[in-house]
């Protein structure tokens, strides 16, 4: 499993908040149906590589293709249309929406031959029983636990049927039970087809889930490999110590 070839292929990615480097030069590749690992220090850059890959900051410099179309610099709608959906390390759910018109809304924002808000509420309802989140329905987000937002998270971009989904720390905060319900539906969410970028400090999760990591300094990458061995080398342990 995850030995597919390049689904997602980052070259020379850079992006700057007045002057400040958050991403230099990053080269990456996502494999079709595996889970990456990004990992890597507090303000290492890996949300802002979400951010950029997922068109929500445009990018300085570089490439993002994803099959063989070049989506630098497009609209988030026209990336999340072409197949990259992403969470958010907080959840942002519309807070006035029921949790069904919430995932219904992101069925019908990303275009795939739904564009009522009865078909996107027909899909939403799949997606709702697919995050075990079926008797929320007709609640609001503001009447879920974190556990639940986060779930909501990862129904609203499922919703979008996308080749690749990026996880910004969806497991933050969660409790060690519910860590492991998490950790079990990703799988499942890969074991349907859907390709991986898991960016989480949760070492125990990123083990269990993860084929491959790339570990990111100071938005450059530091290193890339497999998780155990990656975490082992010197360079690795420096930067989380930051000694
Ligand atoms: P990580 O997700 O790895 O913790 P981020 O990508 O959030 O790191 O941040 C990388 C660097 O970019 C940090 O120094 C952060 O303060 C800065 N940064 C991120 N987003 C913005 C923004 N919207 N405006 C200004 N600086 C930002
Ligand atoms: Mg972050």
């Amino acid at each position: 499993e995850g030995a597919g070839e390049a689904l997602l292929r980052v070259i020379g990615l850079s992006k700057s908040f007045r002057g400040l480097k958050a991403l230099s030069n990053v080269s990456l590749e996502v494999r079709q149906g595996e889970i990456l690992g990004l990992l890597g220090p507090n303000g290492s850059g890996k949300s802002t590589f979400i951010n950029v890959v997922s068109g929500h900051f445009l990018p300085d410099a570089g490439e993002v293709w994803l099959g063989g179309r070049d989506l630098a610099g497009l609209p988030a709608h026209d990336i999340a249309r072409a197949g990259i959906a992403r969470t958010y390390q907080i959840p942002r759910p519309f807070p006035q929406l029921s949790v069904l018109d919430n995932v219904a809304i992101a069925a019908m924002y990303a275009g795939r031959g739904i564009s009522t808000l009865d078909g996107g509420r027909h899909a939403a309802h799949e997606w709702l029983e697919f995050t075990h989140l079926a008797d929320k329905a007709h609640q609001l987000p503001g009447d879920l636990n974190l556990h639940q937002r986060k779930f909501l998270e990862l129904a609203r971009a499922l919703a979008a049927r996308p080749q690749l989904v990026l996880l910004d720390e969806v497991l933050c905060g969660l409790t060690p039970t519910e860590i492991q319900s998490a950790v079990t539906q990703i799988r499942r969410i890969r074991d349907q087809g859907t390709t991986i970028v898991f960016v989480e400090h949760v070492m125990d999760a990123v083990m269990a889930l993860t084929d491959r990591v790339v570990v990111f300094d100071q938005g450059t990458v530091l290193a890339e490999g497999a998780p155990r061995e990656v975490m082992q080398r010197p360079e690795v342990m420096t930067a989380y110590l930051g000694v």
